[in-house]
């Protein structure tokens, strides 16, 4: 798979300067899936370096964690001019290299951070207000893997409160990584067709940005349930 010529979305191929394909230990426990890189990270060729980078990389330091030791990357890998959302086409085009990730690093926790991989990676278009802080089991590909969805480093920036939820989020990863790895299914014969991104594509529901914008207002959080187990049929 060549990440770096990909030419699959000609406006993101035409205006990137590099390829953001992610950064950490390529053997992490802890996997964090963004959205897609900024004017920063495309000027390094770095996933989150810019003020939500450091202030993921805060939250890491709470939980005693650094991030040399987790694996960070995003739905795109390229970035979208002007920073606009990822249309769902692009998202469609660039999914296989975020699953292919995922078999690669074999991850216990997936973090997912805000609307645009919550929604892809659970092939679902519920929104992160309704699901963050709510870990479940999902097979994406051939791997089974804890899916825990919080809010977006960006979206707490900007509302104290969403910070505050997102620091109790946090709190909780040790205890996600410290139950190991889900029962693995059995091995199965690939198939080649990713159905996560034409749910979403295909949703009434809009894909919700979580980057710069201001954040939706929270409703009052069920309590977290026990893990689930769902197949979804990503390859
Ligand atoms: N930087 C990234 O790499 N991804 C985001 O989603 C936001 C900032």
């Amino acid at each position: 798979m060549q990440a770096r010529a990909c030419q699959r979305c000609p406006e993101l191929a035409a205006t990137r300067k590099t390829v953001v394909f992610g950064s950490g230990n390529a053997d992490a426990e802890l996997m964090f899936v963004g959205e897609a890189p900024g004017a920063s990270e495309d000027e390094q060729g770095i996933p989150f370096v810019g003020r939500a980078g450091r202030l993921l990389e805060q939250l890491l330091e709470e939980i005693s964690l650094e991030r040399s030791g987790v694996w960070i990357c995003n739905v795109l890998k390229c970035r979208p001019p002007g920073n606009r959302d990822p249309q769902p086409v692009e998202i469609e085009n660039c999914q296989e290299y975020l699953l292919r990730q995922v078999e690669l690093i074999e991850p216990t926790v997936i973090c997912t951070l805000g609307n645009f991989s919550t929604k892809l990676l659970r092939g679902d278009p519920t929104g992160i207000t309704r699901l963050h802080g709510q870990p479940e089991v999902l097979v994406l590909g051939s791997r089974a893997v804890r899916l825990y969805p919080i809010y977006h480093p960006a979206a707490a920036l900007y509302t104290p409160r969403m910070l505050q939820t997102l620091r109790e989020d946090f709190a909780r990863i040790p205890e996600l990584l410290a139950a190991g790895a889900p029962e693995q299914p059995p091995p199965q014969p690939p198939t080649p067709f990713p159905k996560a991104a034409r749910r979403l594509a295909g949703s009434d529901e809009s894909v919700e940005a979580q980057g710069d914008r201001p954040p939706e207002p929270a409703p009052p959080e069920p309590e977290a349930e026990a893990a689930s187990t769902e197949q979804l049929g990503l390859f």
